[in-house]
Formats: structure tokens, sequence, C-alpha cells
């Protein structure tokens, strides 16, 4: 375990805003974790970070940031159709899909080069191109901050849905995760029914694609698509797509007939937020150097030396304007601090 004091936090956040951590303590194995004093950490006064790409640092940590850099990938189990893997939380994610695809063990293919570590994955359950990781993960091994003691949560317990889990929500700061296991396959038998993945394959060249040509596919679409947070700050969608009733689709179908509605079931349909924010004038909108991508209105950037409260400020104009002309709330993704 290393402890320092006083570190400037813009290469620690993919927005690249200024923060100052009064106290950071790196975790570097599972025994580090062990040596943690109960009860010391205290929600909104200290902060755990991954990879930083799915906060907003608002204002300075003048507690203590703990920097979650456990190492560790293993096969646990393997029954020749199906292997049970285990990833500690400090892994680089998509290093992590690399690896589980070289070992031939397929699954997490959709989910390539979301940015990260391992340990946020459960967080907020992460989603792409038709897959979740909640599709695979067995169980969540955490901490508890208050007692110490590390419990094993089932995925039935993790209370996953979308861009949600118990550890984004209703248990917010309570535990540090260690680790996950997941259950991958080693037949690949990719999900290429998101639009524009078969597109993509076929532009490629491939019309019979296994996991590999599907992860290359997604890699090649991302890269394409998606602001670099190396080139310009940003944390992805800053906004959730809505979940709603269908009446409610219905309704808004009948007032804006090109509005996407993505239905779900019978009872619920998922709106675009991007859509939405396009339509109310933001896609492209900078002020100083906050400001909503031109590339995609979901995703708001940094155009240089904008803070955590100009951002959010911003978001929140955009979350109102959207609010007046649709009379949808949207909800923030990342995790305001
Ligand atoms: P951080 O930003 O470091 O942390 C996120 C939250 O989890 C914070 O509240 C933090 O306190 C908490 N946390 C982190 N690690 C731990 C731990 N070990 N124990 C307890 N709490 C912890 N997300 C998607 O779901 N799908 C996408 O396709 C996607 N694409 C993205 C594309 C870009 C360009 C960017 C910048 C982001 C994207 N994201 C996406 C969001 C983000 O990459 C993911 O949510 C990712 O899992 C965050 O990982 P992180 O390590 O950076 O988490
Ligand atoms: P896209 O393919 O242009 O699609 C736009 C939106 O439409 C997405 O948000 C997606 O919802 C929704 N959508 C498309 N096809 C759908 C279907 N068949 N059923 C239901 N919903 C559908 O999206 P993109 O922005 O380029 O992103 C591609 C994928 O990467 C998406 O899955 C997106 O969620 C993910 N991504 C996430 C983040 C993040 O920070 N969370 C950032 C970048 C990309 P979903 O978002 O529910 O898939």
């Amino acid at each position: 375990m290393k402890t320092f004091r006083n570190l400037q936090l813009r290469d620690y956040n993919s927005f690249g805003v200024e923060a100052l951590a009064a106290r950071v303590v790196v975790l570097e194995s599972a025994e580090d974790a062990e040596h943690l004093e109960p009860g010391t950490f205290e929600a909104g006064r200290d902060l755990v970070l991954g990879g930083g790409s799915n906060v907003l640092l608002s204002r300075d940590i003048r507690g203590t940031l703990y920097l979650n850099r456990i190492p560790g990938m293993t096969v646990k189990e393997f029954d020749g159709e199906t292997a049970l893997v285990e990833v500690a939380a400090g892994e680089n994610w998509h290093g992590f899909v690399s690896w589980t695809l070289m070992q031939g063990l397929y699954g997490l293919e959709n989910l390539s080069l979301i940015p990260g570590l391992a340990g946020a994955a459960p967080m907020q359950n992460i989603g792409a191109y038709g897959v979740e990781v909640s599709d695979v993960i067995e169980t969540v091994t955490a901490l508890d901050w208050s007692t110490g003691h590390v419990e094993q949560f089932p995925a039935r317990d993790c209370a996953f849905s979308y861009r949600d889990s118990r550890f984004k929500s209703a248990d917010a700061g309570r535990f540090l995760v260690l680790s996950c296991t997941m259950r991958l396959q080693s037949r690949s038998n990719p999900d290429t029914s998101y639009a524009g993945l078969v597109e993509e394959l076929d532009s490629m060249g491939v019309d019979t694609p296994d996991s590999r040509h599907v992860s290359e596919a997604v890699i090649r679409l991302r890269r394409r698509k998606l602001p670099d947070p190396s080139s310009i700050g940003n944390a992805g969608s800053f906004f959730k797509n809505p979940e709603v009733d269908t009446e409610t689709a219905e309704l808004l179908l009948s007032r804006h007939e090109s509005i996407p509605v993505y239905r779900l079931d019978n009872q619920a349909a998922k709106l675009s937020a991007a859509w939405m924010i396009e339509q109310c004038g933001w896609k492209g909108f900078r002020e100083g150097d906050a400001g909503v991508s031109e590339q995609h209105a979901l995703v708001l950037v940094n155009h240089g030396n904008a803070n955590g409260k100009e951002l959010l400020a911003l978001s929140e104009r955009i979350a109102e304007s959207v609010h007046e002309r649709f009379g949808i709330r949207l909800e923030r993704e990342p995790v305001v601090y």
C-alpha cells in the first residue's frame, strides 16, 4: 500500500478537470485491502477511483482518495464448455476483455474498449452493443467499509439494471469492490443483433463472425464514433437513455414523429437521450471550455480548462431544456463528487 498527500487529479479523471486530493491511498494487493481500518471511509468526504472515466469531480477531495490497483486475472474452473474467470478490481477492463479472448473464452467481446478498470464494471453494470456485464457476472466480492468484512454477492443480489446496481444506488459508498467472477463460454456465439455491428462486420469482409471479429468491429466503431478522452476530456454518455411506459412513448411519437423509440416489452420503451438533446440545439454547443461534443450529443466535453462545476451547470441546463420540450427528466450517468 502506498500513501501520499496533495495529488492533482487532472490526469486521474477522463474529463481532465482539476481537483486536489488531500490524501491518497493506493491499494496494490488484496492484503492491502485487509489492512484498511474499518469505519474510516466516509462517503461524500472520501472517494474510490478506478480509471476515473465515469466521474465528474466538482470539488477537491478533502478526505482520502483510494486508488484501487489490485491486479489479477485467473481461470478458476473449466468444465469443457464454460469457464469461471476471476478479475481483480485494478485490472484494466479492455486488457481483461482481450485476455479472455486470447484464452479462447467468449461473452465479453461486445464490451471491448470500454475505458476504466474492472472494479467499476459492476458499479453501473457496464453495457454496450446489446450486452451488459450482468449477463455473465456470477459474483462480486467487496469489502464493507464499515465492518471491514469481505462479502461475496451472487449476481441476483446485486440489483443489476440498466447502467445501475446496488453498488451505485442503494448501497453507494458502502463497499469497495475487490473482484468479480464471470461465466464465459468456450464456444464462440457472438451477439451481432445490435444495429451497426453487422454493417461494420460486412465492411471488414466478415460474413461468419466469431467473437474476435465482433471485438474488432466494436473497437472500430468506437474509435470512429466516440470522442477519445486522450484528445478531448469526456466521460462517455453523460445521460442515461430514459425508460418510459408505452403510453408516454406513444404520446411523444404523436407529437414528434421522428423521435427514436426502442420498445423493451409491451409496457416499456427506451428513448434516445442523444436525439432529444440534439433537438434542443445542444450538439456542438460550447461556453468557455465546457461543451457538448460535435460528434455525439450525449457526450459532454472539456475543451481544456473547464472545471467540474461548469460541466455540472451545463448538464443541468441541458436536462432542463429537454424537460421543458419533451416532459422527460434525464438522469445523469457519471457519479458526481
Ligand atoms: P471510475 O470512474 O473510476 O469510477 C466510477 C464509479 O465507481 C465511482 O463512483 C467510483 O467511486 C466507483 N468505483 C470505481 N472503482 C470502484 C471499486 N473498486 N470499488 C467501489 N467503487 C468503485 N460505460 C458503459 O457502461 N458503456 C460504455 O460503452 C461506455 N463507454 C464509454 C466511452 C468513453 C469514451 C468513456 C470516457 C466512458 C465510457 N463509459 C461507458 C463509462 C465508463 O468507462 C464505465 O462506466 C467504466 O466502467 C468506469 O470505470 P472506471 O474505472 O473509470 O470508474
Ligand atoms: P448508437 O449505436 O448510435 O445508438 C444510439 C442509442 O440508441 C444508444 O444509446 C442505444 O442504447 C440505442 N439503441 C440502438 N439500437 C438499439 C436497440 N436495438 N435496442 C435498444 N436501444 C438501441 O450508440 P453509440 O452512442 O454509438 O454507442 C454504441 C454503444 O456503446 C451503445 O450500446 C452505448 O450504450 C455504448 N456506449 C456507452 C457509453 C457510456 O458512457 N455509457 C459511451 C459510449 C457508448 P444503449 O445505450 O442502451 O445501447
